[in-house]
């Protein structure tokens, strides 16, 4: 079974930036996968050695309350479906409360999450990320997705186990 990656976090981190960088030209709806449905957008991608499909959601809006209404429902079905599930947060931009939100849901869940600070680029990216080691995923997987920087090997490290 192709492994399924979910692209997951607040809106503006990256998402999107980094679903295009996966999917390249092979970006497509791949509807006739059983079991996705159709509202959040599909690619298929073959990087580091791996095929599998990747799915961007519009981002969790942190301004609402409660965690079930804070998360874009087509982001929990993400999660849900996802074999892997990229959390992003702006590496910039710092901790936020949005983050935090999302970061408990997923601890309630059943998947391999691994925590992805995106937009290394041209700061001190070591000091920048030690702030979301508070979310308590772990490891911080450093990237630029913009600069296609640690994609790769973010990709290889997540799909080992497929
Ligand atoms: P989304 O809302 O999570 O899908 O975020 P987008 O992919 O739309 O990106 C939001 C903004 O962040 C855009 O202006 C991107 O160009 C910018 N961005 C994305 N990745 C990077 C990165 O690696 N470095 C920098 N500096 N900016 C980035
Ligand atoms: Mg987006």
């Amino acid at each position: 079974m192709i492994p399924v990656v979910a692209l997951v976090g607040r809106p503006n981190v990256g998402k999107s930036t980094l679903f295009n960088r996966l999917t390249g030209t092979r970006d497509a709806l791949v509807a006739d996968f059983p079991g996705l449905t159709r509202d959040r957008k599909y690619g298929q991608a073959n990087l580091a050695g791996h095929d599998f499909i990747v799915v961007d959601t519009g981002g969790i809006d942190g301004t609402e309350e409660g965690i079930e209404t804070k998360m874009a429902e087509q982001s929990l079905m993400a999660i849900e479906e996802a074999d892997v599930v990229l959390f992003m947060v702006d590496a910039r931009a710092g901790l936020t409360a949005a983050d935090e939100a999302i970061a408990s849901h997923l601890r309630t869940r059943q998947k391999t999450t691994l925590l992805v600070a995106n937009k290394t680029d041209g700061i001190d990216a070591d000091a920048a990320v030690g702030e979301f080691y508070k979310l308590g995923h772990g490891d911080i997987h450093q990237i630029a997705a913009a600069q296609n920087r640690g994609v790769t090997s973010l990709i290889h490290y997540a799909l080992a186990p497929f």
